[in-house]
């Protein structure tokens, strides 16, 4: 049976919730024919455009969706946001089976994927649809700012999930409640939301988190992962660009915390803040992560397939899997400003003029793709730039992940054991070439310091490190 969890607070009838401009709305189209798949065959050449509105996608009003008995009481704020409970709802599986944890709103400015959780519930609720195993619990990310529409209030929800930070944010939370404020206290309570979800989890049956945001940019949606096996399991089934390495250049994310706890996760950007589509893809991602995680009925496969072949359509000329060459870290002081007309996956070439600061022009370093630039206020990414990987390349790391390589990585030039931290090593650049580089990539390592360096840590992802070091 589906139980849709209601929290307990009071709720209207009917809602708009607007986004800072217009009005968010959502897709009720169906699949007409699921007997059939689409095709999808990647052109050679990039095209970097963004994809006509779809008249078959073209959604109804969000109010219509948030009527009834008004079970999940998202509502629009006074202060121009959204007012969410923690625990928007829950979908019950029919037989125990693995738990699937979704998270919207973790930046407060990014009301799609709460929208999409709204209508995913809403859509099983009405439907009196039911999961063949297992459970879907839909939560809220940073509440307090999602209720300002800021994407945080102190700082950045997503930056501070570092193991100690937290235990030690708990222990104050323990002690003294009223002394944490914000973020500080979101993140408490966000923590406490995902371990009773994993805690009733059964034994042995896994647990995924799926980390839903949006961007400033316009584009369309891409998964980020930390790249263990496990998660491009879990990740690479949805057919849109996979960018690896992002976890490299951001400290303290939720889904590196939990991945590191042998949660299978993964990061969905679903489209621009305010562009209604990101709702819409966040809604058909979810049905794809569903099945992703196997907790669809049989009788379900069809409508995934449906939302999995529209999502294919639209990303066709971009590349399936990307890595992180470069991120432009900016401080306020740097009056950063990209250059209008920026998107995502948009090629560049080194030394073209991307954005300015109070230096000059800034130039890109490198040849590659336009990630994320950053045309809001907040946030102190700039952009990023990416290259596409190719398939062979993670099907050949995945080969040998297997092997017990790791143990003779010391012979390599410029690398030596880390004295102190397991499965680590230290790379000197002035002897390591690019190459071994790519080699520790490759064998599942994760690079723990600045590119730029000359001593460089490497470590075994936690969930590769299986083979026992001999060391
Ligand atoms: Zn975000």
């Amino acid at each position: 049976m589906t139980e849709l969890a209601i929290p307990d607070a009071p709720a209207e009838d009917t809602a708009v919730v607007p986004l800072s401009r217009g009005v968010a709305t959502v897709a009720t189209a169906a699949p007409a024919d699921t007997s059939t798949t689409t095709t999808v065959t990647a052109p050679a050449v990039l095209a970097p455009t963004v994809m006509p509105p779809d008249p078959a996608m073209e959604p109804p009003p969000l109010k219509n969706l948030l009527r009834g008995e008004g079970a999940l009481q998202v509502q629009p704020s006074a202060p121009g946001g959204l007012e969410a409970p923690r625990l928007l709802g829950k979908l019950e599986g029919a037989a125990p089976g693995p738990t699937l944890i979704v998270i919207g709103g973790l930046h407060g400015n990014e009301p799609a994927g709460v929208l999409g959780l709204v209508r995913l519930l809403e859509d099983f609720t009405e439907r009196s649809l039911a999961l063949r195993r297992g459970r879907l619990v839909a939560l809220v990310g940073n509440r307090r700012a999602l209720r300002h529409n800021r994407r945080f209030l102190r700082h950045d929800l997503n930056r501070h999930w570092q193991p100690e930070r937290v235990t030690s944010l708990q222990l104050r939370a323990a002690e003294e409640p009223a002394a944490l404020t914000d973020e500080d206290a979101e993140l408490v309570e966000l923590a406490q939301a995902i371990e009773e979800a994993r805690r009733s989890t059964p034994p042995g049956e896994p647990v995924y988190l799926l980390d839903l945001h949006t961007f400033s940019a316009p584009g369309i949606a891409f998964t980020t992962l930390d790249d263990n096996l496990q998660n491009r399991a879990f990740t690479l089934r949805l057919p849109v660009p996979s960018v690896l390495g992002l976890e490299e250049e951001l400290s303290g994310t939720l889904t590196s915390f939990l991945s590191s706890q042998g949660v299978v996760s993964a990061g969905y950007e679903s489209g621009q803040h305010e562009d209604p589509s990101a709702v819409n893809r966040a809604f058909a991602a979810l049905w794809v992560f569903l099945e992703s995680a196997s907790l669809l009925a049989e009788d379900q496969m069809a409508e995934a397939s449906f939302h999995r072949d529209r999502l294919a359509l639209e990303c066709a000329h971009l590349p399936p899997i990307v890595e992180v060459r470069y991120r432009h870290h900016i401080e306020p002081h740097d009056l950063f400003g990209m250059r209008p007309g920026w998107i995502n996956f948009q090629p560049v070439s080194k030394h073209q003029i991307l954005a300015k600061d109070r230096h000059g022009g800034v130039a890109s370093p490198l040849d590659g793709l336009v990630l994320m630039p950053l045309y809001q206020k907040q946030g102190d990414d700039g952009f990023f730039l990416v290259r596409p990987v190719h398939r062979r390349w993670l099907l050949l790391s995945a080969a040998v992940r297997r092997l017990p390589l790791i143990h003779a990585l010391h012979w390599l030039p410029g690398v030596k054991r880390h004295p102190e931290l397991a499965n680590s090593y230290i790379v000197d650049r002035k002897f390591a070439r690019f190459l071994v580089l790519e080699v520790f990539h490759l064998l599942g390592f994760e690079r723990r310091s600045p590119l730029d360096e000359r001593f460089m840590v490497w470590s075994l992802r936690d969930q590769e490190a299986e083979t026992p070091d001999p060391a």
